[in-house]
């Protein structure tokens, strides 16, 4: 497994990947490795060609300098994990080789907003599909793959991908789940064991009105998991609501639709969402 670090040295790479027409396969992380992010790494040893994940902690996604310096950052122990699967090349950038000067961000996707995460993180997409459009520009995958955790993340980037014309192909992939039912993220690795307790009750309410929401959909449980959480102390929530997969507009069945979540436990932010069908 090969560690890069230089935009030069990624461009010879691919180019030479180019040249002998192999195919490339990318995950793009912000590190802290875990099963959610291997399963992605799984996904594509079912394709053929090289393997590469990305590793940046992309500051022009974060619209709160604390919630970046506090981002964890664990690229040794990544680099160990990493180097036991599949992986052939790690691209690490720091932040000089990708915003050569200051960060500046476009928007350039319209689809999917002002809604759900884009109305609490302002700017947060804009910092996403800046970075994944300099990675799919660089790399040039025949296959990139993202969680269906960050599910309004993952339309925006195919929205991204279609109105580029790129011929790199989307690959969708589900969420892992802990063994109390919400999504791993790389987040919830720097909980205390406090928080790591109350994060269980919050899983319980949560999974509990799912239960019922799946077998009757009603306004209702999703109000309850709203007052249950309040009652059991939250802080602040941002949205729980159902939305339709296609295009991420309000429902009120069942199916194609996903309940959503985003929730703060003390200053950590928790997001998920759970298929209702
Ligand atoms: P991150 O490092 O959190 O930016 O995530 C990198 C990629 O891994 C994104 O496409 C995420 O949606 C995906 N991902 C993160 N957590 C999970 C999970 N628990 N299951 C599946 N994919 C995940």
């Amino acid at each position: 497994m090969k560690i890069v670090k230089k935009i030069s040295e990624i461009n010879q790479i691919v180019s030479d990947l180019k040249k002998k027409e192999k195919e490339i396969n990318l995950v793009p992380t912000m590190g802290n490795i875990h099963e959610g992010h291997l399963s992605l790494l799984s996904e594509a040893e079912k394709f053929k060609g090289v393997n590469i994940v990305s590793i940046f902690v992309n500051p022009a996604q974060f619209n709160d300098v604390d919630d970046f310096n506090n981002y964890p950052n664990t690229f040794i122990e990544d680099v160990e994990i990493l180097s036991k699967k599949k992986c052939d090349i790690i691209f690490a950038p720091n932040k000089n080789e990708i915003f050569l000067e200051d960060i500046k961000t476009k928007k350039t996707v319209f689809e999917y907003r002002n809604i759900l995460c884009d109305l609490f993180r302002l700017g947060h997409f804009d910092g996403v599909t800046t970075i994944v459009k300099i990675l799919l520009d660089l790399i040039r995958p025949s296959n990139v793959f993202f969680g269906e955790k960050d599910f309004q993340q993952l339309k925006i980037i195919e929205q991204l991908i279609n109105q580029n014309n790129s011929k790199t192909f989307l690959i969708k992939c589900p969420s892992i789940r802990d063994s109390n039912g919400m999504s791993l993220s790389s987040r919830y690795s720097v909980f205390s064991q406090d928080q790591r307790i109350k994060f269980e009750q919050y899983a319980k309410i949560i999974n509990s009105n799912l239960l019922i929401l799946k077998k009757n959909f009603n306004k209702k449980a999703i109000d309850n998991i709203e007052n249950e959480l309040r009652n059991f102390g939250i802080s602040k929530i941002d949205y729980i609501e159902v939305r339709n997969e296609k295009d991420l507009s309000l429902s009120k069945i069942h199916e194609r639709s996903r309940l959503f979540i985003a929730l703060y436990l003390d200053e950590i932010r928790v997001i998920d969402n759970f298929v209702l069908y």
